[in-house]
């Protein structure tokens, strides 16, 4: 197929999908187009983790490599709308299988197409794993595109080692003792500590590797009672378990001292969102052979995707594709965003010529 005809469909597909537009772990009608679509090409899609879909495509060979795309969007407006680019990256894939079902290429292994529910909410990508799709299939190689507005249009990028952020959820609670505010009394005063707490942590210089933040503060039950109890909310985005348990340590610390000058007990707690993502650097670096100029090298960040699962499992490239346009290309999450569609081709040609030279780590030069 010509890969202008490849870009009708792209687009086409990126329409419908935009239009369904479903939240994490909703994703039902989403599901049921991509099985519609995947089977009117002659595939035979399957169930996986409720909304999820998994296509193998045969050629008969002993290995896989997938390719994986998110499925959900974000609300917006008392809707959902996919202010993150997900329906793109389905499209992606349903043109790959289109371009597979008109082409019929032989290529030296099998392909696994992976559409993954719930990347925005609480990560459909364990659920997937638990399936044993890895194993069923024996998926040597894992691939996932994410549109990118800040790197433009026409080039990809991507990095070895860790490239975006775990995520964690960071709870802290100080318990005091209350008193009329008028007592005069040496109190344990719960807001204080969580006053020190704030400070403390935001105040802890930045490394690139580590960052915390507290988001919410709820603490004291009327205007003249001195608080009892507070409770602080926020986030925890690290590169890799070093950092990680840095940063642990370094919380640990502040709510010793705070517990310490206040008198209130003072625990926390960090709930484990996504891991780390880590890129291959043997596929970052084949990658770069096979698409030269056009593949960047990217900076890690701390956005986080659950990709970081897949390419725990096995060795995953997750690749940004630019679609960004003299700077004038929406964020990704903003209400408006969009993009020139045009720069999906870049993507789906991308696919397309990782599968025709896979597995990547077999090089054949
Ligand atoms: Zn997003
Ligand atoms: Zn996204």
């Amino acid at each position: 197929m010509h890969i202008n005809d490849s870009l009708k469909y792209l687009v086409g597909f990126k329409k419908a999908l935009s239009r369904i537009a479903e939240g994490g772990g909703e994703e039902y009608e989403t599901r049921d187009f991509i099985m519609d679509s995947l089977r009117f090409l002659g595939f035979s899609p399957i169930l996986c983790a409720q909304t999820g879909v998994i296509c193998p495509i045969d050629f008969g060979k002993e290995k896989s490599i997938a390719f994986r795309a998110d499925m959900d969007a974000l609300p917006l407006n008392g809707d959902y709308a996919h202010l993150c680019g997900h329906d793109a990256h389905m499209a992606l894939l349903l043109a790959f299988a289109a371009h597979v079902a008109e082409d019929l290429p032989d290529y030296d292994c099998n392909i696994l197409l992976i559409f993954q529910p719930a990347e925005e909410t609480f990560g459909g990508a364990p659920g997937m794993i638990a399936e044993g799709i890895l194993e069923k299939y024996n998926v040597a190689e894992i691939y996932s595109f994410h549109v990118f507005p800040s790197l433009p249009g026409g080039f990809m990028a991507s990095m070895p080692g860790y490239m975006f952020s775990d995520s964690s959820k960071l709870i802290i609670r100080a318990k005091g003792l209350s008193a009329h505010a008028a007592s005069g009394k040496e109190v344990r005063d719960a807001l204080k500590a969580a006053g020190q707490i704030v400070t403390d942590i935001n105040n802890i210089p930045p490394s690139g590797k580590a960052l915390c933040r507290v988001c919410t503060l709820q603490a004291g039950r009327a205007q003249n009672i001195i608080a009892d109890s507070a409770e602080l909310t926020g986030i925890i985005r690290t590169l890799g378990l070093q950092s990680h348990g840095e940063m642990l340590e370094a919380i640990d610390e502040i709510c010793r001292q705070a517990a310490c000058s206040s008198g209130c007990e003072v625990c926390f707690i960090a709930e484990g969102g996504y891991i780390a993502l880590k890129n291959d650097g043997r596929l970052y670096r084949r990658a770069k052979e096979l698409f030269g100029k056009k593949f960047k090298k990217a900076s890690p960040c701390f956005l986080a995707d659950d990709f970081a699962f897949f390419a725990r499992e096995r060795p995953g490239l997750y690749m940004l594709l630019g679609v960004g346009e003299g700077g004038q290309t929406p964020e990704l999450h903003s209400s408006d965003f969009s993009f020139n569609e045009k720069y999906l081709s870049v993507g789906l040609k991308a696919y397309i010529t990782i599968a025709e030279n896979a597995p990547l780590l077999e090089s054949k030069k």
